[in-house]
């Protein structure tokens, strides 16, 4: 295999990007960077702070002197805010929400970008996002982007709450997905979408052991 090489991976809400790319890493020794939880923690610092959300300027000028670091391990990644452990607390429909509006802002893209990038410089990494193969990493020796319908992702999202012994009905689950596909594939900065280059893989009516193989042999392919 390459010295450095990177995977892309996008894709909607609930597609089972992070799953997938968690696993994949575990099996190539690489580093696995979620980069949404970036913005989900963006998005829950600034509700900590009594910042509202639609406040744009805001929003981008506390990130000038935020604490967030970021600690790919080996099974995941933690994620820290002003010293506290965030990694569980961001992951809610709530922080999901949240994430999507402060997502949309230039200068919270431009900072998290920067960041992303840079932590791809010295690692193999595989990176999930929306705009991992289109902005973040262009150069990325593979790119995926993992779909899958919106009754199949709700479904998982219900899964996964009800794991976590929280109800949650099926059809309010799927509109916010929708609403939240519909947010991220149509603002104006790096929205979500296909890179020309990239590898569609549709996981409806998988399960997570066959779409780590799909990728693992399109990973292996491109990555020699
Ligand atoms: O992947 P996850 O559901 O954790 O992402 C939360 C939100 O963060 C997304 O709905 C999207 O608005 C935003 N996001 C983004 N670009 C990324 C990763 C996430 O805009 N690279």
């Amino acid at each position: 295999m390459e010295t450095i090489f990177a995977v892309a991976v996008d894709g909607p809400a609930g597609s089972g990007k992070s799953t997938v790319a968690k696993e994949i890493a575990k099996r190539l020794g690489i580093l696995y960077i979620d980069t949404g939880a970036m913005y989900r923690t963006v998005g829950y610092a600034a509700q900590k702070k009594g910042i509202a959300l639609e406040d744009e300027t805001a929003v981008t000028a506390m990130l000038s002197d935020l604490d967030m670091k970021i600690c790919p391990q080996e099974d995941g990644q933690k994620i820290y805010l002003e010293g506290e452990d965030v990694t569980q607390k961001i992951r809610t429909q709530e922080a999901g929400k949240g994430a999507s509006i402060v997502a949309a802002y230039a200068g919270v893209r431009q900072e998290l970008v920067q960041l992303q990038q840079k932590m791809a410089q010295a690692h193999s990494v595989i990176m999930d996002g929306r705009d991992i193969a289109t902005t973040v990493l262009p150069q990325a020796q593979v790119k995926i982007y993992l779909d899958a319908s919106a009754e199949e992702r709700a479904k998982r999202r219900v899964g996964e709450l009800q794991a976590q012994g929280k109800q949650a009905d099926l059809e309010v689950v799927k509109q916010e997905i929708l609403q939240r596909d519909d947010q991220d594939m149509h603002r104006a900065i790096s929205p979500l979408r296909c890179a020309p280059d990239a590898t569609v893989v549709d996981t409806t009516g998988m399960d997570i052991a066959a779409v780590v193989e799909t990728l693992l042999q399109i990973i292996t392919k491109k990555v020699q």
